[in-house]
């Protein structure tokens, strides 16, 4: 039924799995046929947390009784409360621009190094580096800005001019020109397999572009959030970036991004904008999940639950090593890197049998993003049903 419909009537751009999901609790979540499973993707990083939550259920009820959208021609009370909390837990002095998407998060963060380069130097500057296995979004400019050249076919061509890949961090600093505005990367690379850059890599590069006036643009779409452990990958990797972007997460489930930038005076009335961005709605609903974060946060049981899951992937690492190569990943952003890309699709179709959901990463890496406040008999009950599910590859 469902699957009828929505092959005649969405436009087929996903490789979809025709489960009809109908209530979820936390991280597990209840089809049509009363079928449970554990969820380690949390909508790609995005359910932070928890399904059903009913503390963001209730903040939302009570805000769209009221007021669900003004527009920005006014002040939107909830929008100056998220940004000064973003700006708190961040603990940098940054501004806030809200948007509705990752994507469109990073379209503000390349609209202020446009402007940065084009206002700031002698000669206009341009141009913004990236890294080869990065993911920055699906706009126009957005997959011009990631680095994987499968993601540029021709059959959208023009691209923006700008963008040039290198593959490594130390590969970026001969690639600097007198026109490059920008660096832009991810401190974990999530579609691009779940990989951490060393803290002393990423130090050293922000202290270089910070002497060369050249903006660093962190990517925390999916780092953001307190997915890595803090609330920004960049407090974890204690740096200042330029600009941060974010997205995924801060809403739990409500679309909503954000471009954070020390540089608060780049962008003037009119430079940038967004119907939709920073509504009621998403900005209510973003300062409950963060509330509810930060309370997972300071009693410790965020700290004690990405334990507990790292704890759980050594084991599974270790009793299934003819499948994986090695655990990669951070905080509750973690990956096993499988032998082979069709072991992989295996993987992921019998973890579904088995009632667990997981993601895949890149070509090679199985990604577990589970919401932020799962509880331990999840992460026992996920893993145990991954177990099953892999005696049956083997
Ligand atoms: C998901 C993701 C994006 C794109 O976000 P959308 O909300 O899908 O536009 C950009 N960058 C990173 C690092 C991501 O993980």
């Amino acid at each position: 039924m469902i699957e009828q419909i929505d092959k005649q009537y969405v436009l087929q751009t996903y490789a979809r799995n025709y489960v009809n999901f109908k209530k979820g609790i936390n991280a597990t979540l209840f089809d049509d046929k009363q079928n449970d499973y554990i969820d380690f993707t949390s909508g790609i990083g995005v359910v932070s947390v928890g399904h059903g939550n009913k503390r963001v259920a209730d903040v939302i009820y009570n805000q769209v009784s009221n007021i669900t959208h003004i527009s920005n021609l006014y002040a939107i009370e909830p929008q100056a409360l998220l940004a000064k909390k973003i700006a708190e837990l961040s603990n940098m002095d940054v501004g806030v621009f809200f948007s509705n998407s990752g994507a469109e998060a990073n379209e503000g963060a390349i609209k202020i190094a446009r402007k940065y380069g084009e206002t700031q130097f002698e000669n206009k500057r341009y141009k913004v580096i990236t890294l080869t296995h990065s993911f920055h979004g699906r706009t126009i400019t957005t997959v011009k800005a990631t680095g994987q050249k499968s993601m540029h076919t021709p059959n959208f061509a023009p691209y923006p001019d700008g963008f040039s890949y290198n593959h490594t961090i130390d590969d970026v600093y001969d690639s600097i020109d007198e026109e490059t505005a920008a660096v832009m990367i991810e401190l974990v690379q999530g579609e691009g397999g779940v990989q951490p850059f060393d803290k002393d890599k990423i130090q050293e590069l922000a202290k270089f572009l910070k002497e060369k006036k050249i903006l660093l643009i962190i990517d925390e779409v999916q780092t953001g959030v307190f997915r890595t452990g803090e609330f920004l990958a960049s407090n974890l990797y204690e740096i200042t970036p330029d600009i941060i972007t974010m997205a995924k997460g801060l809403g739990g489930g409500v679309p909503i991004g954000a471009v954070v930038t020390t540089h608060k005076d780049i962008l003037t009335a009119g430079d940038h904008g967004s119907t939709f961005g920073g509504n009621y709605l998403s900005t209510s609903a973003a300062l409950e999940v963060l509330d509810i974060l930060e309370e997972t946060k300071d009693s410790g049981a965020l700290d004690e639950t990405i334990i507990h899951f790292q704890n759980k992937i050594n084991e599974l690492y270790e009793n299934n090593k003819k499948l994986f190569t090695k655990t990669v990943g951070l905080g509750l952003m973690r990956g096993l890197r499988v032998i082979d890309a069709d072991t992989l699709s295996a993987i992921i179709k019998e973890a579904f049998n088995c009632g667990v959901l997981v993601l895949k990463a890149g070509k090679h890496t199985l990604r577990l993003l589970p919401p932020l406040t799962i509880s331990k008999e999840e992460i026992n009950e996920g893993f145990k049903r991954l177990e099953n599910a892999l005696s049956k590859i083997k």
